[in-house]
């Protein structure tokens, strides 16, 4: 996918106080299943896509970090936690979680690493019967729902 180096791809965690600019097209798109991903995350694996340093920019708020080995930094924000970065100390490159992507289907993770701490109840998972949120509010009886993640777009 051609992405527009000038426009980029954008993202933000989810209060909207962080928001970043890649100016380039993001590589070595990957899943990990490793403990480490999975603590940070919260949830089984985490998805990331990394660019050069040069290449990524803060536009607004302060990335949060976390040293979470003496190899590499994790970057959130600080006021609501959502995980945004790993960098590995040393390196010109930042990856960005994919999930904090304006649009997550921007890129597509191609390997996955950490394999070996894969949850084991993660295929069939992915195979369960889908709801979608509209059906569950339905089912739940919730009528109105006012949430405070900022948009996906600059505000
Ligand atoms: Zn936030
Ligand atoms: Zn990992």
């Amino acid at each position: 996918m051609a992405i527009d180096a000038a426009a980029g791809l954008k993202g933000g965690c989810q209060c909207g106080a962080v928001r970043y600019r890649l100016m380039g097209e993001p590589t070595g798109v990957n899943i990990c299943h490793c403990r480490m991903c999975q603590k940070a995350s919260g949830g089984p694996f985490m998805a990331f896509g990394g660019v050069r340093m040069s290449e990524f920019a803060v536009s607004r708020g302060v990335v949060s970090t976390f040293a979470s080995s003496d190899i590499a930094e994790r970057g959130f924000c600080g006021q609501c936690g959502t995980p945004l970065t790993y960098h590995r100390l040393g390196s010109d490159r930042v990856s960005v979680t994919l999930g904090s992507l304006d649009d997550p289907n921007a890129v597509e993770p191609a390997t996955q690493l950490g394999a070996e701490s894969s949850v084991r109840w993660l295929p069939r998972a992915l195979g369960a019967p889908e709801t979608s949120v509209e059906q569950w509010l339905a089912r739940a009886k919730i009528q109105t729902v006012h949430n405070r993640q900022h948009p996906d777009q600059e505000a």
